[in-house]
């Protein structure tokens, strides 16, 4: 089975944002709003905040303190002045990312988290997708993966990864197929597909009798392990049957983060 890489991409799509970051007069920025204090999402706060530094983007946090309340978060988000806004998850419990995103500038959107972005992009119209959808997408092409024409199955529906990718893969001119925690029998609709997506969030979800001989897998699917490690969803036999599969971690993960950041320079009219 070939492994599709995320590293090489990244690191070139990293390239040509810090190159197009220099051409402009005042250096990107980028404002992380978080409203939680979630372990991990500080550790991936601060690597994308290094990561960010690297490629000429000024990076800020601003935490609202817990209990952080919905009207406080979106005064923040629609406050900041910065070119490029994420609003970083978890978020207080009973708070909906959708709803509060709602309070960020569409032309600062980076991580398409406003609905409105989603809008915009299921009616083909520009927008920011959210990074890990168009990573999904940018690893395909990267590989030379057909899109157009293909039998695309994208497994989990929602608004950050199932909904968008399902959109941007629909643009392509794929025919996809959605599937969800309600979908019967899974794998007599997977194994239809020429190119599956999966983004559910379960461990091994996926395995050798879900795949059709040859298919292409992007595992977008990120699983802590009790030893501290990082699995997909795709199990290990997966491999046995796929043509192609992402790894993970390695995979859309690298990509995600290269593509975030292009995203912040372009919103700082940057032309990467
Ligand atoms: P989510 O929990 O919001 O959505 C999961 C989706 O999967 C739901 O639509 C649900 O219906 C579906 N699902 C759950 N169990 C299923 C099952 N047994 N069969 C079929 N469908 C099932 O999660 P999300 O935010 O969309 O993220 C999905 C995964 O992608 C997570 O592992 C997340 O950590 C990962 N992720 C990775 C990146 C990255 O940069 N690599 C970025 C975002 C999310």
């Amino acid at each position: 089975v070939i492994s599709l890489s995320g590293r090489e991409l990244a690191a070139s799509i990293r390239s040509a944002a810090g190159a197009a970051a220099g051409r402009l007069s005042t250096p990107p920025r980028l404002t992380i709003v978080t409203a939680t204090d979630d372990e991990a999402s500080a550790w991936y706060v601060r690597s994308l905040s290094t990561a960010a530094g690297k490629t000429g983007i000024e990076c800020s946090l601003v935490s609202v303190e817990p209990p952080a309340s919905a009207p406080e978060i979106m005064e923040v988000l629609a406050e900041s002045s910065a070119d490029g806004i994420i609003l970083q998850t978890p978020l207080p419990d009973g708070a909906r990312l959708a709803e509060l995103a709602g309070a960020i500038d569409p032309a600062k959107d980076v991580d398409g988290a406003n609905p409105l972005s989603l809008g915009r992009l299921a009616v083909g119209l520009p927008a920011f997708a959210p990074a890990t959808a168009a990573a999904v997408i940018e690893i395909l092409d990267h590989h030379r993966v057909s899109i157009g024409g293909a039998r695309v199955v994208v497994v989990g529906r929602s608004a950050v990864v199932g909904k968008p990718v399902t959109h941007l893969l629909l643009n392509r001119d794929a025919t996809v197929t959605v599937c969800h925690s309600r979908t019967p029998d899974l794998a007599s609709v997977t194994r239809t597909a020429d190119i599956l997506v999966v983004a559910a969030g379960r461990a091994g979800l996926i395995g050798a009798g879900h795949i059709a001989p040859g298919a292409v897998v992007v595992d977008v699917g990120t699983n802590p392990t009790p030893d501290g490690g990082l699995v997909g969803d795709v199990a290990a036999d997966a491999g046995a049957v796929a043509g192609a599969v992402t790894p993970v971690p390695g995979g859309v993960g690298p990509v995600t983060t290269a593509v975030l950041l292009r995203h912040v320079v372009e919103a700082a009219g940057g032309a990467v």
